[in-house]
């Protein structure tokens, strides 16, 4: 088998890709809705079990269960670990506004995009994977997750722990709407500072009062000069509140600041400003919550590797695979930040996700698809000019010590 006979085998499929996403398409699965969860999650189940994928369900509190699947490699080939979700961000009822529907090259439907399409990729490539190439090299296992659009809480340890015992992840998401694979993707973090000074009559006495109010405008404004344009770290106050009274000196105010971070050196620079924030003012005292969320996703040594390999199968087909660095983040960010070869992004290619008019491109999608099925067919291996760094196994093994 060739990578393009892979190409063409997988290209022959788009019906049965069709038919498999408009079926996951039509379960409404909003995060935190239990009962469209577990249809969904029965009816995935059957369809991986009919592929001879061994299933198990990883029961989570408040949101639907995760799904592992897990399938033989032919060799002990580099294990691959792929990342999908299976919960949007529509509510009920959405699919009576946007049915799915099949209009030519695209197709609609609410979470086609995101990220469905990408849920039957992972199926569509191994059934073609087996029926032409005698199954994937090494061994394959597909997380199916249920909480990545509100934050990924209570699937993030089984994520990361799932990612650790993988040589690489390839997340199913998306790709930018131009089509670019995501190769690393900013970091995001929130910080709540919580400033106590002392109330006072603003006519009788102002002098006896320390202002809270005061204390978090100059707070604004020194933790808003964080922010490197050049370096892409972005740092916003976004929400202010204090005062009771026009003629009362304010004794509590809170501000909320919106952070995010293209490296790990610039998360620790500014966690680190922030957490030390000193106020101008000694009689108010300051208590500063939250923190990182998301690390962020850079391009590590391991993540090019791997995007060197994706071009290098695109171009037997004539298809020049593009990268970017994006700001919003997935659960790509945790893997990575792991120190396991990331490649995000390899979903569905479309646009208009989380709207309406959400839709998939059929075409180029497919070809992500033939792009998965043959980074499953073998290992990453190295890539010209790769000489200067160390081999990726001592990348991420180091990395992955505690
Ligand atoms: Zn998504």
């Amino acid at each position: 088998m060739t990578i393009p006979d892979l190409h063409r085998a997988i290209v022959d499929r788009r019906t049965e890709f069709l038919d498999l996403l408009g079926e996951l398409v039509r379960i409404e699965t909003p995060t935190g809705d239990l009962a469209g969860a577990e249809r969904f999650v029965v009816h995935l189940r059957a369809v991986l079990e009919g592929d001879a994928w061994a299933v198990e369900t990883d029961e989570r509190e408040g949101v639907g269960a995760l799904l592992v699947a897990r399938m033989a490699g032919r060799t002990d080939s580099e294990s691959t670990l792929l990342l999908a979700h299976y919960d949007t961000v529509h509510d009920v009822g959405t699919l009576e506004r946007s049915p799915w529907r099949v209009e030519g090259d695209v197709a609609y439907g609410p979470g086609a995009l995101d990220m469905k399409a990408g849920i039957a990729a992972a199926i569509v490539a191994l059934r073609a994977l087996h029926a032409v190439g005698g199954g994937p090299a090494g061994r394959v296992t597909l997380l199916v997750t249920s909480d990545e659009e509100t934050g990924s809480h209570a699937s993030r340890e089984r994520i990361e722990r799932e990612a650790g015992e993988h040589d690489r992840v390839l997340v199913l998401e998306p790709s930018r709407d131009d089509g670019a694979l995501k190769l690393g993707r900013k970091g995001v973090a929130d910080f709540h500072l919580t400033f106590e000074g002392r109330a006072a009559h603003a006519g009788l006495a102002p002098e006896t009062g320390a202002s809270a109010l005061v204390e978090l405008a100059r707070a604004a404004l020194t933790i808003a000069d964080l922010g490197d344009a050049a370096a892409g770290t972005t740092v916003n106050p976004t929400v202010a509140r204090s005062g009771q009274a026009t003629n009362v000196i304010p004794d509590h105010a809170r501000l909320s600041v919106d952070v995010r971070l293209p490296t790990m050196v610039e998360a620790e620079r500014v966690e680190g400003a922030i957490r030390g924030y000193v106020p101008h003012d000694p009689e108010i005292r300051v208590r500063i919550d939250g923190g990182v969320n998301r690390p962020p996703m850079e391009a590590t040594v391991g993540n090019r590797r791997l995007l060197a390999r994706a071009q290098a199968i695109g171009a037997t087909w004539g298809w020049s695979v593009e990268s970017a660095v994006v700001g919003g983040g997935s659960d790509g960010n945790f893997t990575s930040a792991l120190g396991v070869a990331t490649l995000d992004g390899v979903g569905a290619v479309g646009g208009g996700a989380h709207t309406l008019g959400e839709h998939v491109r059929v075409g180029e999608t497919l070809d992500r698809v033939a792009l998965v099925a043959n980074l499953l067919a073998s290992d990453t291996g190295a890539v010209a000019g790769d000489d200067a760094h160390p081999p990726a196994a001592a990348v991420s093994d180091g990395a992955r010590q505690p």
